[in-house]
């Protein structure tokens, strides 16, 4: 472990300068680019709060989500005045599927704008049914994700989604019904939680092949500064010793029947697939209450206040409240960080974006990895090693924590709860 520890404290320090925000009052975005990029649109409302989440996500008002859906409309309309064009989008949260016909007329206005070529959903089970599935498949829907976290009823009661999302039996039945109505369904897990056993984790894998949905996302828990406390006095300490051990167990039950479709995503062989954006895109843009993007060579937040997003929408503002410009040497970083996270870099696009090869720009860590057997160089592509795929598991875990915690500190800022 003392080669992922290293790993894991260079990542983190690199994530902190990363999200070394140059704060402003309002900000405009960058210029269209001249050709379509994709979109995330944050939906931040859940039923229930669950204790490890750092997302950005508030308790569900009715009135409230229908005026922060009625803002997102104009925020969209805004980049298309701007002449942005979207190729794909992906619409996270929180529950995007919290208020389906006002979901539905999101997807509708994105539509009619920009008519991406592909839409993916995320959901949580209670609010999953057929006709909803039925409606999103009509409306372009192309992945619907399912966030199923485990099967067990113990962690589900432990972090209390047993009673708000369901029991793992009813977890199990939401799963199975749901399959077929789009062309992936993405089933959505967690594992390290720290009661978990590896008998747990085989349960959930025993239940997840039993099931096969199209594609299975098993992130392993991540917690911030915040929410480590928190689930100290829920579950006890989290620590990274089980995780490696549950991860190759996760692989050697999952590798015969799905592909890698990232470090830590398996495809079923043969189905179309849609990864995370961030692997996918070179570029995205952010919108809704804080959403991040990263367009013309810097990333963007806009306001974690929901009260503030609505407020500079009506005045026909952009929400966005922080903005960093990243040098060349660290979108190069950015680009092998993603690159490889998606299982391989292409060393050509690579040289021909940046104006350099690899080799200049991210030269020490690559060596390092080369050395470590984290990866390896295959026709004219650097490839992720079985080995390194977990090398990225623990950068991803650490990149994504230093994102939960700039999202703690923003959301403190902004006067929402902790909870
Ligand atoms: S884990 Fe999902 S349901 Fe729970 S608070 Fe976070 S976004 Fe909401």
């Amino acid at each position: 472990m003392i080669r992922e520890d290293f790993i894991a404290w260079v990542m983190r320090r690199k994530t902190k300068e990363c999200f070394a925000f140059e704060n402003s009052g309002t900000l405009e975005p960058p210029p269209a680019p001249d050709k379509p990029i994709h979109l995330y649109i944050h939906i931040p409302f859940c039923a229930e709060l669950c204790p490890y989440c750092s997302f950005h996500r508030v308790q569900f008002s009715e009135s409230q989500a229908r005026e922060y859906f009625h803002a997102l409309k104009k925020e969209l309309r805004m980049y298309h005045e701007r002449g942005y064009a979207f190729s794909g989008v992906y619409i996270g949260g929180g529950t995007p599927t919290i208020l389906p016909e006002e979901l539905l007329g999101l997807i509708d206005n994105l539509q009619k704008d920009f008519s991406p070529h592909e839409i993916s959903v995320e959901t949580n089970p209670d609010r999953l049914d057929v006709h909803l599935l039925k409606m999103l498949a009509d409306a372009g829907v192309k992945r619907v994700s399912v966030g199923i976290q485990t099967f067990s009823d113990r962690i589900l009661k432990s972090v209390g989604r047993y009673d708000k999302y369901g029991s793992g039996t009813v977890l199990k039945q939401k799963l199975m019904e749901a399959k077929g109505f789009v062309n992936t369904l993405n089933a959505d897990m967690i594992y390290n939680f720290p009661i978990q056993t590896a008998e747990m984790l085989e349960q959930d894998l025993d239940i997840l092949t039993d099931v096969g949905p199209d594609q299975i996302t098993f992130y392993p828990l991540m917690v911030s500064d915040i929410t480590r406390g928190r689930m100290k006095s829920l579950m006890g300490n989290v620590t990274h010793r089980t995780e490696k051990l549950f991860f190759h167990q996760i692989l050697s039950r999952l590798e015969e029947a799905y592909q890698p479709g990232s470090a830590w995503c398996f495809s079923k062989r043969g189905t179309s697939m849609i990864d995370e954006y961030i692997v996918m895109n070179d570029e995205y843009v952010g919108a809704g209450s804080g959403a991040f993007g990263l367009v013309g060579g810097g990333i963007y937040a806009n306001t974690f206040s929901l009260q503030a997003y609505g407020r500079l929408i009506d005045q026909g503002k952009f929400p966005l409240f922080a903005r960093k410009l990243f040098s060349v040497r660290e979108l190069a970083g950015y680009a092998f960080l993603m690159g490889l996270f998606g299982l391989s870099l292409d060393l050509e696009s690579f040289r021909r974006r940046f104006g350099a090869p690899l080799w200049r720009l991210i030269g020490p860590e690559t060596l390092f990895f080369l050395l470590a057997g984290g990866v390896r160089i295959e026709g004219g592509k650097l490839r992720l090693t079985r080995r390194g795929r977990y090398y990225w598991v623990v950068m991803m875990r650490e990149f994504f924590t230093g994102v939960d915690d700039f999202r703690d500190l923003s959301r403190e800022a902004a006067g929402i709860q902790k909870l």
